[in-house]
């Protein structure tokens, strides 16, 4: 694994590095030939789903899925590659397995997790994740609109969603609405052929182009109880799946530094202008420095992280989301340095780096932006709490 200046990954037990280059190898078999023409596109590599689950199917089948894990290392080393190699796979794995299988996991009755989790550890069912609405994004702890109003038979959804990763291929939506009457905070399985639900996918996006987003339109769906997920009723209970999806957004960011850092630091060796190759002038060193610089910082910080989880059992919340600001942070800075030092080439996707520039604005902003980061952090050190 490269850059890898203080050790990190070649101090990993064989079997864990075992573990990695297999997925990778899963990786460059059946992502990296196909995706930039899929990005370009804007359309998932629906080919990919087949090998992901069978690979899924054989490291974790026997075991119960469990949300969140209790090694929780493999899966974030997986956040990590996904994101070196392909940023709107990470998403879509993200959703799918952290998202969807979790709050099934962690919410779910024993016969919704025994309808659902079997199917999707495998990818032969897929899981979208509705939270955020048109009108309601870092606000989404007070500001939902979507409404579930209890009727004879059950529930009644209504609401809009926006975003949703992976719904217009789903075959179960986790859609989150407050209750009309109390204003408990709950989640329903939605699948998405039911009556008066509305999926259209979002085109026009600039990052994460292969994988799909989608807007949702919720009228009056009928739900019967046992489609509610019976262990959830307020915001602090999805706040605690967050935190794990916040620590996984920071590998990924991490992911995506290395993979620039990789493609721009094999381009200035090649690349000769005034008679040598870029490497030798000292100014694009500088520049591979910071990066380098940047990516050890954030390497240094994730490691130590997953240390205080062993230790711990858990992360503080703060801790999180310092992590995912101060990675997001650098993360970018080293996009944009490895953009530019490829020059005009740095902005074509055939040179590896300019997907991985544009995915990383998305991932900058999902999970918690910055500024919510920051919030969290401040309120964490000063006990004030500056939202609003
Ligand atoms: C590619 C992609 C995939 C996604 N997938 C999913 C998904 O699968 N499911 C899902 O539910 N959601 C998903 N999201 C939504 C994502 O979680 C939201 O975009 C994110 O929470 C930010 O919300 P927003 O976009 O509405 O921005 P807003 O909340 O409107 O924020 C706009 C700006 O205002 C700032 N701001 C807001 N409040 C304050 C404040 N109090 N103080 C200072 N600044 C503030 C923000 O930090 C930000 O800079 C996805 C988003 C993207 C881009």
């Amino acid at each position: 694994m490269q850059p890898d200046f203080y050790l990190h990954f070649s101090t990993l037990s064989p079997s864990v590095q075992h573990f990695i280059h297999r997925f990778r190898s899963m990786l460059q078999e059946h992502v990296v030939p196909i995706i930039d023409d899929h990005w370009n596109r804007g359309v998932f590599p629906q080919s990919v789903v087949e090998p992901f689950g069978a690979f899924l199917q054989e490291e974790f089948g026997d075991e119960e899925y469990v949300f969140p894990p209790k090694n929780p290392l493999p899966f974030r080393l997986m956040k990590l590659e996904l994101g070196r190699i392909d940023p709107s796979m990470a998403s879509f794995f993200a959703v799918h397995w952290g998202l969807a299988m979790g709050s099934i996991s962690m919410f779910g009755s024993n016969e919704q997790k025994e309808k659902w989790l079997p199917d999707m550890v495998s990818m032969h069912k897929i899981g979208s994740w509705a939270l955020t609405e048109p009108f309601s994004g870092s606000d989404a702890a007070f500001g939902l609109q979507a409404r579930a109003e209890k009727t004879e038979y059950g529930w009644s959804l209504t609401g809009e969603k926006k975003w949703s990763g992976n719904a217009s291929m789903a075959d179960v939506i986790v859609i989150w609405a407050k209750e009309t009457n109390g204003g408990r905070l709950l989640g329903f399985l939605v699948e998405p052929q039911m009556e008066g639900v509305h999926i259209e996918k979002i085109h026009d996006k600039i990052s994460k182009r292969a994988m799909e987003n989608v807007h949702i339109r919720l009228e009056n769906v009928q739900l019967k109880e046992e489609q509610r997920l019976p262990n959830v009723e307020n915001f602090k209970h999805v706040g605690q799946q967050l935190l794990s999806g916040r620590i996984a957004v920071s590998w990924e960011a991490l992911g995506i530094a290395m993979g620039v850092y990789e493609a721009a630091f094999s381009y200035v060796q090649k690349r000769t202008q005034f008679g040598k190759p870029i490497s030798g002038f000292q100014l694009i060193q500088e520049k591979l420095v910071n990066m380098l610089e940047e990516i050890t910082l954030m390497q240094s910080m994730l490691f130590q992280l997953n240390r205080v989880e062993e230790q711990q059992g858990f992360v503080r919340s703060a801790q999180a989301s310092l992590a995912k600001r101060a990675c997001c942070r650098r993360a970018r800075k080293v996009c944009s340095i490895g953009r530019d030092i490829m020059g005009g080439n740095g902005i074509l996707l055939s040179y590896g780096v300019a997907r991985l520039f544009s995915d990383m604005e998305a991932v900058f902003s999902y999970e918690g932006t910055d500024e919510m980061n920051t919030l969290i952090v401040g309120r964490s050190i000063t006990g004030n709490n500056a939202f609003v």
